[in-house]
């Protein structure tokens, strides 16, 4: 059943705080002004022949290029992907992992990709622990390391993609990207940020130095930045294939950077920690294969909702927290009464989140977590009228449904902001939605010498250390084993063709991310849009739930009555790209106006308005 929408004076109120979050803080370039010779920014489109939307111009160009060129959205998608491993290369690229979700439109199903990065045959459960202190080493020793760099699945995602549902080779999505790396590209000021805030760990290393470190500072914005190693690395995949890198020459240099870490001989300043090695080896890196699960469903309101499955707790956490919303008719509610049920039911999916779902969970413990009957078990824990205190345990997917039973608390998850996520949709109605990584932004600050790419830091998504006394955590390091992701690829369908599709980066925000888009978009009457610009709230079950200013300004003071603990302000939640599917081929094409410098949506054929 769905709901009918909502009334018009509150869609008033929303837009209102809307306009006050889409528009730059003072002295911040509006999003469509990039350096000289970047295509233009544009946050929202309208139009038909197909959509993109990405973070970045360049990569959105691509796309739309191949689109144009009679490509579908597969060989479009990964088109982009491959651009913004050049042009976002702190985010994405060939030393990372993702997860790719495909609507196909001839059989109306519903597939994915994981090409998230696996631990090496050699990880422990201890693997994390220094062996001098007994205790787990600290984040940033963990992250700048060999030891953190999982086996890379994104260059094996984007030839399986295109084998199974593209119609250009690979070859073709890598010339363009290689072009541009070689030509170079404009400096923008969210490159120049991220290697600034990068710029010790960037200095330990001679590749990364000189790449991103001209002179030993940040790139000024509006240079050219050309990554010469990286052309040369894209073209000798795209002549003699895929084997090149995971059981050639582009290979060795990997294993053997992640074994031996090239560290300078004369960084201006030591990196705080030593910098550890990684045992993986050559086996790991050929033997490393795509995973392709079923997709998690959950019906909404009318909407069947696919995400996807483990190793990312995305799908089933949006899942599980929209079952929980659908008990109750926020179309009837307040806007601060909406947002409480939105923050609470966060907290409920993120108990569960963490103490149940890894690589390995149950399919009959994800089918439970799936369930109409466990939402509604849940559900009897969200008081319309007053937050639940936080922590809030988790439930208990027995197999029996019926009381609210609960079990122990669970901790919180690691709030990143790096990573990057593509949308795109062609003429046919085939859609991919892609969220792909190299973990922290900027990796693990290692690019591969003579190779132009940077590595992952994947596996510091592992749990370090079971926490004494707490329930056994399903995701300590194993041989083979894939880190927890909580990234959300999303594609709803109406009917069983596609209504919205959506994804974003953020580390543990992602999955609020995205569930707080659906629930503007779909319960508050919010236009596309205005569903991504609205401030952001991220609650994971925590005593200090995060909140974009905007929010806090808007509504902290009205879910104070309800009981929240007050927000911890953040700059920025996600950097989300999305594409609605209007009926009779049309698109809205949208990505963020304001955040990490706004994204670039467009289409192939522009309504006129
Ligand atoms: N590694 C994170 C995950 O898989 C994503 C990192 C981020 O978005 O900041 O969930």
């Amino acid at each position: 059943m769905r709901l009918t929408k909502r009334t018009t004076s509150r869609t008033a109120a929303v837009v209102a705080v809307v306009l006050v979050a889409t528009s730059a803080p003072a002295g911040a370039a509006p999003a469509a002004a990039g350096p000289p010779g970047e295509p233009p920014k544009t946050p929202t489109a309208h139009g038909y022949g197909g959509a993109v939307s990405t973070v970045d111009p360049t990569a959105t160009a691509v796309g739309l290029d191949v689109l144009r060129r009679g490509g579908n959205a597969v060989d479009a998608a990964v088109a982009a992907a491959a651009m913004l491993g050049v042009t976002e290369p702190f985010s994405a690229g060939i030393g990372g992992g993702g997860f790719l979700v495909y609507y196909d439109a001839g059989s109306r199903r519903v597939h994915t990709i994981d090409g998230r990065e696996s631990a090496p045959a050699s990880m422990r459960e201890d693997s994390f622990v220094d062996p001098a202190t007994g205790t787990a080493y600290p984040f940033q020793q963990a992250r700048v390391s060999g030891l953190s760099v999982g086996v890379p699945g994104t260059l094996l995602t984007w030839h399986e993609a295109l084998r199974r549902w593209g119609s250009r080779p690979l070859s073709a999505a890598l010339a363009p990207a290689a072009e541009v790396a070689e030509r170079g590209f404009p400096v923008d000021a969210t490159f120049r940020q991220q290697v600034a805030d990068n710029a010790a760990a960037f200095a330990q290393f001679d590749a990364t130095r000189k790449l991103y470190l001209p002179g030993g500072q940040p790139p000024a914005v509006g240079s050219t930045l050309r990554n010469r190693d990286l052309a040369d690395t894209y073209r000798q995949i795209a002549r003699r294939g895929i084997g090149t890198f995971y059981a050639g020459p582009i290979g060795a240099d990997l294993v053997t950077a992640v074994r031996r870490p090239p560290v300078a001989a004369d960084p201006a300043a030591p990196w705080q920690f030593p910098i550890l090695p990684g045992a993986m080896t050559r086996a790991d890196l050929a033997g490393y294969q795509l995973r392709f699960p079923a997709p998690t469903r959950s019906d909404y309101r009318g909407y069947q909702v696919y995400g996807m499955s483990t190793p990312s707790s995305g799908g089933v956490a949006v899942g599980e927290a929209l079952n929980i919303l659908e008990r109750f008719d926020l179309s009837e509610l307040t806007v601060p009464e909406a947002l409480h049920h939105y923050l609470e039911a966060s907290a409920l999916a993120y108990a569960d989140r963490n103490r149940y779902v890894a690589d390995g969970t149950s399919r009959r413990v994800l089918a439970e977590l799936l369930d109409d009957r466990y939402a509604a078990e849940r559900a009897c824990r969200l008081d319309p009228d007053r937050a639940a205190p936080k922590p809030v345990p988790p439930g208990d997917p027995d197999g029996r449904y019926g009381d609210c039973a609960t079990g122990a608390a669970g901790a919180d998850g690691n709030p990143g902001q790096s990573t990057t996520n593509l949308t795109v949709a062609d003429r046919w109605g085939n859609v991919v939605e892609y969220t792909l990584t190299i973990e922290q932004t900027g990796g693990n600050a290692m690019v591969v010498p003579g190779r132009g790419f940077l590595l992952n830091n994947e596996l510091t998504d592992f749990s370090f250390v079971q926490t004494p006394g707490a329930a056994p955590d399903p995701n300590l390091p194993a041989p083979g084993k894939r880190p927890r992701s909580s990234m959300s690829p999303t594609i709803v369908l109406d009917d069983g063709r596609p209504f919205l599709a959506l994804g974003t980066p953020g580390g543990a925000t992602i999955i609020t991310t995205v569930l707080q888009i659906l629930v503007n978009r779909i319960d508050l009457g919010m236009t596309l849009p205005e569903a991504m610009a609205a401030p952001r709230a991220s609650q994971r079950n925590s005593t200090a739930p995060q909140a974009e200013p905007a929010f806090v300004s808007a509504y902290g003071g009205a879910l104070g009555v309800f009981g929240h603990p007050a927000f911890t302000a953040t700059a920025e939640l996600g950097a989300a790209t999305a594409i609605e599917f209007t009926g009779r081929h049309g698109f809205v094409a949208s990505a963020e106006p304001v955040r990490r410098g706004g994204g670039a949506a467009g289409v192939v054929r522009p309504a006129r308005r």
